[in-house]
């Protein structure tokens, strides 16, 4: 039995086609020029593939709406903030699927200007036909999720509830599966990886990848990712419970250390959602030198935290570095103003 066919025993839908593209990123390693410090640079593109625009979703939806197929849902409830990408493919998801979608979402960003509230990924939600449940600035929303759920169960129905960015241990298996893929792609790419860096939400994703190469037998002390949400303790702690709990649904005999998970805290600026310089000119180099996009919640905090790492110096001369692109793209149409230096076309 080949090790990955562990992730078989899980049911699962398929939302994209895979493996996903890795490139090179040489036009970005041309422009960093002296400062690139002699390392290669690659993309994981978890950007494209799929349905709903695409993102790093997918892959845990993968998993959790398999769980809701089998358990008998015809409903599935994502809880999130107002431009939550989760909530975004978990609608486009259930669209695909032929379920009923109904989003719980809070204001956890303080941005009130109408992009943000009714342009990007809010707008993409009702398009893939969601019903949308706005508490505002309330934090009971998982109380709100579970009401509604008891609800719709006393109408004959059942409902899925997912929480906020997909991360359980079930959700975080399909980064554990993605590990499996990178380490694949690496063979058959002849490139050793040296550095995987990513950002980091609600941890599902870089947890999975952590749990996928312990399960493999490798130390996952390789991943970097850049917290956005959480301050460093907090998210580190975090993603090693996840972690943790993901490679104990694969596999009993390998175990995570503390030690093992890289998260960085210092890219997350005054908090969640709000930009930051160095968000900004990530954004920018990345579109203007490869025509690719990042956003400016998640990747492009990410990507600007392994811009400083590149011209600290901090990695070796060779190394190889893979960046994983998680998407997010409709984040950028709710926050015009980060970008628009001019201050509007005229
Ligand atoms: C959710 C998200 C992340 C972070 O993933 P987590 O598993 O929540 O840590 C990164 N990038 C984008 C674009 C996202 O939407």
């Amino acid at each position: 039995m080949a090790l990955e066919d562990v992730f078989e025993k899980f049911p699962k839908v398929e939302l994209i086609s895979r493996p996903t593209p890795i490139e090179r990123l040489s036009r970005l390693e041309a422009a960093l020029g002296d400062q690139l410090g002699n390392v290669r640079l690659f993309a994981k593109r978890d950007d494209v593939a799929g349905l709903g625009g695409g993102g790093n979703k997918l892959r845990k939806l993968e998993f959790l709406v398999g769980e809701a197929l089998r358990s008998g849902c015809d409903t599935i409830i994502a809880l999130g903030g107002r431009q939550s990408n989760f909530a975004r493919l978990t609608a486009a998801t259930a669209a695909r699927l032929g379920l009923s979608c109904e989003l719980v979402l809070t204001q956890a960003v303080p941005r009130c200007d109408s992009g943000y509230q009714e342009n990007g990924n809010i707008l993409l939600d009702r398009l893939f036909g969601a019903h949308i449940h706005d508490l505002g600035k309330a934090s009971s929303a998982h109380e709100f999720a579970n009401a509604r759920a008891a609800e719709l169960r006393s109408q004959g129905r059942k409902a899925f509830v997912a929480s906020s960015g997909g991360s359980s241990p079930l959700g975080s298996l399909g980064y554990a599966a993605c590990a499996f893929e990178i380490q694949k792609q690496s063979h058959s790419l002849h490139t050793q990886f040296d550095h995987i860096v990513l950002a980091n939400g609600s941890s599902g994703t870089h947890a999975g990848l952590a749990a996928g190469f312990a399960a493999m037998g490798e130390s996952p002390g390789h991943i970097r990712s850049y917290s956005v949400l959480a301050d460093e303790e907090q998210s580190r702690a975090a993603t090693l419970e996840i972690a943790r709990a993901t490679l104990e649904l694969l596999d009993g005999t390998f175990s995570l250390q503390n030690t093992d998970i890289d998260v960085r805290g210092d890219e997350r600026g005054d908090g969640y959602g709000i930009p930051t310089a160095a968000m900004v000119e990530a954004v920018r180099l990345m579109a203007s030198s490869e025509g690719l996009l990042l956003d400016p919640v998640y990747s492009g905090k990410a990507f600007a935290g392994l811009l400083r790492a590149i011209r600290l110096g901090e990695f070796c001369s060779g190394a190889s570095i893979l960046f994983l692109m998680t998407g997010g793209v409709p984040g950028l149409f709710a926050y015009r103003d980060a970008f628009d230096v001019r201050g509007g076309d005229k």
